[in-house]
C-alpha cells in the first residue's frame, strides 16, 4: 500500500473532470478515534469541508457507519449528505430512503441478549452497551486487556445459541463487538447500491467512487471497489484490501481540501 499523497498527483487528473463520489466513515476517519463513543466528534473546519463538497455540484458525500442512522445524522447535520447507518441497514438522504424492517421475534431475542448482558457485564468495568435499535453493541475501548478479554468472553457466552440458530450475526469492529441482523448485507453492498444509482440517475458522465475508512467493516467497501474506485485506509500502511494508505483524520482533512480544490478548478 502507498501513501495517498504520494499518489496525488495522479490521481486528481483521474478525479477531475468526473463526477466525484466520496464514500467516508466516521469513527477514526471523519473523528479521532476516542475513548468512548458519545465523545466523537468532527472539528469545525473539517464539518465545513463536508459542507462545501457536499453542495459542489460535481461531488456527492455518503457516510456510511456502523452507529444509528439517527446517531449518525445527529453528529454529522448536513442535509445534503447522505446518511446510512448500521453498516448500510438504514439509509436517509436528499430523496433517498431506506429502512431494514426486523420480526417481532428478532426483537425479542435481542431484548433478551441485552438483558443477559446487562446482568454478566455489569461489574465488569470499562464494558459499555449500546442499543443501536437494529443491533446491539459492546464496546470494551476503556476496559484494560484482563477485562477486555473477560468482555469478549461474556459475549461470545451470551450470544453463542442464537448465533448457532442463525437468530443473529455477530459483527466485530475495533474495540466493539454487535449482535445484528442474520442478513448478508454489509458497507461493501450498500456501497455498490449507491453508486449503481448514482450512475444510473447520471447516465453517460464519468462517476468516481472514492471510499476512506479506518475498521474491519471497511475492508467490506474496499474489497467491493477495488476495481472501480478509489480506495484508503486511515491508520497507517498496515494489511488492508484498500489502494493507499492515510495516517490519521487530520491527513483525511487535508484529502478533503484537495478534493475542494481540485472540484472548485474543475
Ligand atoms: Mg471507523
Amino acid at each position: 500500500m502507498e501513501h495517498l499523497f504520494r499518489n496525488w498527483d495522479k490521481l486528481k487528473d483521474r478525479v477531475r473532470g468526473s463526477y466525484l463520489f466520496l464514500f467516508l466513515d466516521y469513527d477514526g476517519t471523519l473523528s479521532p478515534i476516542v475513548s468512548t463513543p458519545d465523545k466523537a466528534v468532527i472539528p469545525l473546519a473539517a464539518r465545513n469541508l463536508l459542507k462545501e463538497i457536499s453542495q459542489n455540484s460535481n461531488c456527492k458525500i455518503a457516510i456510511i457507519s456502523g452507529r444509528s442512522l439517527a446517531d449518525i445524522r445527529n453528529r454529522v447535520g448536513i442535509k445534503e449528505i447522505v446518511y446510512s447507518g448500521n453498516h448500510g441497514l438504514e439509509l436517509k438522504g436528499p430523496k433517498i430512503k431506506y429502512n431494514q424492517t426486523v420480526s417481532a421475534d428478532y426483537k425479542k431475542v435481542l431484548s433478551k441478549i441485552r438483558a443477559e448482558l446487562e446482568l454478566k457485564l455489569k461489574d465488569i468495568d470499562g464494558a459499555i452497551i449500546e442499543d443501536k435499535g437494529l443491533a446491539l453493541a459492546v464496546h470494551f475501548r476503556l476496559a484494560g486487556k484482563k477485562n477486555s478479554d473477560l468482555i469478549k468472553a461474556v459475549f461470545r457466552e451470551v450470544v453463542l445459541i442464537p448465533s448457532v440458530a442463525k437468530k443473529i450475526k455477530i459483527r466485530c469492529g475495533k474495540k466493539v463487538l454487535e449482535a445484528g441482523l442474520p442478513i448478508e448485507w454489509d458497507k461493501g453492498k450498500i456501497v455498490l447500491w449507491l453508486l449503481s444509482r448514482q450512475k444510473f440517475i447520471m447516465k453517460d458522465k464519468n462517476v468516481t467512487a472514492i471510499y476512506i475508512g479506518d475498521d474491519t467493516t471497511d475492508e467490506d467497501a474496499f474489497r467491493a471497489l477495488k476495481k472501480e474506485g478509489i480506495t484508503v485506509f486511515v491508520g497507517g500502511n498496515k494489511p488492508s484490501s484498500a489502494q493507499y494508505y492515510l495516517n490519521n483524520s487530520k491527513e483525511v482533512y487535508d484529502f478533503l481540501g484537495r478534493i475542494l480544490n481540485n472540484a472548485n478548478k474543475a
